[in-house]
């Protein structure tokens, strides 16, 4: 180690994001190597909501060496293949946001324009068809690709949906297991060096004072350090992103879990339904401004499927993010860096983006602002990118039935983002830019799903001749719902998956 390596972390909260912290840094660093202490009040508690994820977690899970049986078992997970979009173009349409891709480019001409080439000249069932994850999502079932799986099951991809606070209990054990102190007490004071403003300890309300040198911030909505001692500031994203409340509710599930999630826009957001083992999770995401708290319960309640299991929480947030992750000390997670709402499930990917980056920064006691300085651009553009892919659902849309969706279809775009739908709009083109979470089969999906079609073909298909891509579309075709049969119902995989946990 070397004389200037930090020898003490102070993590501030144990909700999914401090405990992923937890976890990860304690398992990056040869043991004993540093101390990590996490600080958590049971009087405050969590968020307590956030139960769909994306692939990338599957990533995560393998660094930390868990077992995905036991995870399953433990997290009351189910898996996830896409999101399933029920009125979003316009009410009465549905279409499927699949992980992993559509169909497969020939010679490197991208997938979805030999589709659309085709589709202009026969009428094509939808894009869906040809991704593997939504045609097994589809059918309900499941099957996991092994490492050596080959076409067309190598193009399944999944993530899970799972009881987030089961989940931050299940890293607590690992992250104990690797050395990290839990401390439960109320945080009520912060002291700052004096000279260079770095945080020095925090205090609790029985008057223990925990001192640090690194200070990760997981305190949720309020960021007690990155905001209330830093004053760090936030950058709000309402103009694009209006929904600032939620109510949630679990109910019983009303049959077996599906291998997705749903998301129905209602007239001043949308609501998500969620498939765990032991029950349906449910929440209204909506403008205040377009509707009041009572009218949104009684929206959600409406909706639910089985019996409500517990009585609705409600939840305010303002779209954004800290204008700075890192600032002084100070590395923020969680819902303490900004918050986009779920329809996308990314939250928590954005917890994990922000660890990954954070061992790949790791300061020493010298704190290099051009750490910092790279740690905040590349937290910034993952915000934005991820920002910027949302604001898609919301404008792609012909709803015109309320004063919501009017403002939405009609609002002025971020520039990078009115580039990106300028390109689509004009032949179909679509690119990766830089680390761009969301590639370009994503916004085919929602694109081509909210009716949003190019309007001229790009030459580029011309290079490939039609009667070949019809014939390769054909085959692609059949070959996806030939492999889904044949997997077991997704419920089926789950019973067999968590026995297998047990028995091992
Ligand atoms: C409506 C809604 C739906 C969501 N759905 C999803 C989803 O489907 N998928 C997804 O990925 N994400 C989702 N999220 C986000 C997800 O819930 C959070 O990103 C995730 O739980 C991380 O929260 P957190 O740990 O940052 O904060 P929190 O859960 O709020 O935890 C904060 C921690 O800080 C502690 N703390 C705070 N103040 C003090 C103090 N003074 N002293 C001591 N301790 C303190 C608390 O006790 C707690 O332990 C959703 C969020 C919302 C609001």
């Amino acid at each position: 180690m070397s004389d200037h390596a930090i020898r003490k972390v102070v993590i501030v909260g144990g909700g999914t994001a401090g405990w992923m912290a937890a976890a990860a840094i304690s398992s990056w660093l040869p043991k004993g190597s540093m101390d990590i202490e996490l600080v958590e009040s049971d009087e405050i508690g969590t968020v307590g909501v956030g139960e769909a994820t994306i692939p990338p977690l599957l990533q995560f899970n393998d660094m930390l060496g868990v077992k995905e049986d036991e995870f399953l078992a433990a997290t009351q997970g189910t898996f996830k293949l896409g999101i399933e979009f029920v009125d979003w173009g316009a009410i009465g349409e549905r279409y499927f946001h699949p992980f992993g891709s559509h169909g497969a480019d020939i010679n490197s001409v991208p997938f979805h324009q030999l589709y659309l080439r085709e589709n202009s000249r026969r009428s094509l069932p939808d894009i869906r068809e040809w991704s593997m994850s939504a045609v097994a999502a589809g059918l309900g079932r499941f099957a996991r690709p092994g490492a050596g799986a080959r076409l067309p099951l190598s193009q399944l991809v999944y993530a899970f949906h799972f009881d987030a606070g089961l989940y931050a209990r299940f890293l607590r054990g690992l992250a104990e297991a690797k050395g990290v102190r839990r401390i439960e007490g109320k945080i009520v004071d912060v002291a700052q060096d004096g000279e260079n403003g770095h945080v020095k300890s925090i205090t609790l309300a029985d008057g223990r004072t925990i001192e640090g040198e690194l200070f990760v911030d997981c305190s949720g909505f309020r960021g007690l350090l990155i905001e209330g001692a830093l004053g760090t500031g936030y950058e709000e994203w309402t103009r694009w992103l209006p929904c600032d409340r939620a109510a949630a509710v679990p109910c019983a599930l009303s049959g077996p879990p599906d291998p997705f999630t749903r998301s129905t826009a209602r007239q001043a957001g949308w609501q998500w339904r969620i498939p765990l083992q032991h029950r349906m999770g449910n929440g209204l995401v909506y403008s205040s401004g377009h509707l009041e708290r009572d009218e949104a319960e009684a929206l959600l309640f409406a909706n639910l499927e089985g019996e409500p299991l517990a009585s609705p929480r409600h939840l305010s947030f303002t779209a954004g993010r800290r204008k700075l992750a890192w600032n002084a000390n100070v590395v923020s997670l969680g819902l303490s860096t900004g918050f986009i709402e779920p329809l996308e499930s990314t939250s928590i990917h954005l917890v994990q983006s922000g660890i990954t980056k954070l061992l790949a920064l790791f300061p020493d006691r010298r704190f290099n602002p051009a750490e910092r300085d790279e740690y905040n651009r590349q937290v910034q553009d993952v915000f934005e990118d991820v920002r910027d892919f949302i604001i898609l659902h919301y404008k792609a849309t012909r709803r015109d039935d309320s004063d919501f969706w009017n403002y939405c279809r009609t609002m002025e775009l971020p520039d990078k983002l009115a580039s990106k739908l300028e390109l689509w709009r004009s032949k179909g083109r679509l690119f990766r830019d830089g680390q761009e979470l969301f590639g370009p089969a994503s916004w085919v999906a929602v694109l081509l799903g909210q009716g949003v079609v190019p309007g001229e073909q790009d030459p580029v298909v011309m290079t490939i001749d039609a009667a070949v891509a019809a014939d390769t579309l054909d085959k692609m075709h059949l070959s996806y719902l030939r492999m889904a049969e044949q997997m077991p119902p997704h419920a089926e995989f789950i019973a067999r998956a968590c026995a297998a946990s047990t028995a091992g």
